[in-house]
């Protein structure tokens, strides 16, 4: 499938119904979900691999990997309402992945791992500090490469806290458009400068 094709099918894709601003529900714009798969496609990262969508919300990622030939994909978000619509996305788009309602701090949830790759677009922080943290951590414990999306400027952070644990093999930047979600949103649409941050889990 080419970059155009998979960009298309995820914009056919419905969005979360009653976005929630504590658990900081954006969905991934369709180039930029893209962007991020193809980037982890061409390193061997998607197809025929397992891969895991931490915080999946409405499964853009998910569906998009397994669009793209991986073995298989599962994706977690707390979110029930958010599952279900993942669950009608992937029908869509005629793939199969299984989708799981769980908090990423549940470590007793299972997850059908260990995967080789993680894909997420986690919360950057903004509502509730340090929201990113859980999801670095339970994406190290479950997978071997990490690709996640995060506030531009934020590589210093992720490097000193996965210190010993991952490194990071290669950074892309990408610009995040956000459209007028919440109340507390002051313009139409804001573009958020983002970087696709590729970490490998240092082998323990
Ligand atoms: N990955 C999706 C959604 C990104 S928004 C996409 O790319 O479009 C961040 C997601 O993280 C939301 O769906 C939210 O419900 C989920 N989330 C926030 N806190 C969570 C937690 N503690 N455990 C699991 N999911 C969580």
């Amino acid at each position: 499938m080419k970059l155009k094709n998979l960009e298309m099918a995820l914009e056919k894709l419905d969005t979360f119904e009653r976005p929630r601003a504590d658990l900081e529900q954006y969905q991934t714009p369709a180039p930029v979900a893209a962007r991020l798969l193809f980037h982890a496609l061409m390193q061997g990262d998607i197809e025929g691999r397992s891969v895991l969508d931490l915080g999946c919300g409405t499964g853009v990622l998910a569906c998009g990997a397994a669009l793209l030939g991986a073995a298989r994909v599962t994706g977690l978000d707390i979110d029930a309402g958010a599952i279900q619509v993942a669950e009608a996305n992937a029908a869509r788009c005629g793939v199969t992945a299984t989708f799981i309602t769980g908090d990423v701090n549940d470590l007793t949830h299972p997850l059908d791992g260990p995967f080789d790759t993680v894909i997420m677009n986690p919360p950057f922080g903004a509502q509730q500090k340090y929201a990113d943290r859980p999801f670095i951590d339970r994406a190290l414990r479950e997978g071997t490469v990490i690709y996640g999306i995060f506030n531009r400027g934020s590589l210093p952070f992720i490097q000193s806290y996965c210190e010993g644990r991952a490194t990071i093999e290669s950074v892309v930047a990408a610009a995040f458009p956000i459209k007028k979600t919440f109340a507390f949103h002051k313009e139409r649409i804001r573009e958020i400068p983002v970087e696709i941050v590729l970490l490998r889990r240092i082998k323990a």
